[in-house]
């Protein structure tokens, strides 16, 4: 037991999904705190897209799974300035921008190390204290300043409802994302267009992609419940 669901129930799982995803969403398997016996279940079930919390734990997996290149990697957690640069070496997207200081750290770490990594600005659609993210007026100050980011391809929106948010709360905050967007993207900036959207978890992915996400972040639906945190 490897996860608290069965390989075959894993398998199944993913197969049922992708089989009913419209193909314009990108399922990400969130396998944070999971083995990477995991991951292995759900790329031979077809997953390319993997998504972690954490950078240390996914550079650990990643060494494990050298035969399995053709992986894309996530970072979906919160991420420190000063893990900025391993962040950059080791994933291809990452979705938890969630400051003007974190998005200008990663531009410069990517020019210095030649890449140019996809990202995703986190916004709080609503007010949420326990969450990092762009509140509504500070990304609006904001945009002109990360325009000028060109190492860094700013392509998507990520949001997480609230805990406690109610369907109808959820929708609204999915939909505002969306428009978000397209305001961004009606703003005309040279470097910052949006067609990407982060939007769904296992609690939520159904209202998200009627809402127009293009990655759903999946974990506990696939997998089964995680193992917690040691504290
Ligand atoms: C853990 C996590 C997920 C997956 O959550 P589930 O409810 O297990 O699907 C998605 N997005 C982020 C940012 C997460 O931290």
């Amino acid at each position: 037991m490897i996860a608290t669901a069965s390989d075959q129930q894993i398998t199944e799982r993913i197969r049922d999904l992708q089989a009913s995803l419209p193909p314009t969403v990108t399922l990400v398997a969130v396998t944070k705190l999971l083995p990477v016996e995991v991951i292995r279940i759900a790329y031979n079930a077809g997953v390319r897209h993997f998504g972690e919390s954490r950078v240390q734990e996914a550079i650990a997996k990643q060494a494990d799974l050298q035969d399995y290149p053709d992986i894309t990697w996530h970072l979906i957690g919160h991420l420190q300035t000063n893990k900025a640069r391993k962040a950059v070496e080791h994933f291809q997207w990452i979705h938890s921008i969630d400051s003007l200081k974190l998005a200008e750290r990663l531009n410069q770490v990517a020019a210095e190390l030649g890449k140019c990594p996809h990202g995703c600005l986190q916004v709080k659609m609503v007010p949420d204290p326990p969450k990092t993210g762009f509140d509504l007026a500070e990304l609006d100050t904001a945009l002109p300043a990360l325009n000028q980011l060109t190492h860094l391809n700013i392509c998507g929106l990520m949001a997480i409802p609230p805990q406690a948010s109610s369907p109808d709360d959820i929708q609204r905050i999915f939909e505002g994302a969306k428009q978000l967007a397209d305001r961004i993207n009606q703003s005309n900036f040279a470097h910052l267009k949006i067609h990407q959207l982060s939007l769904g978890m296992s609690g939520d992915y159904p209202l998200a992609i009627a809402a127009g996400s293009t990655m759903i972040r999946l974990g506990t639906t696939l997998f089964g419940p995680r193992p917690s945190l040691a504290p």
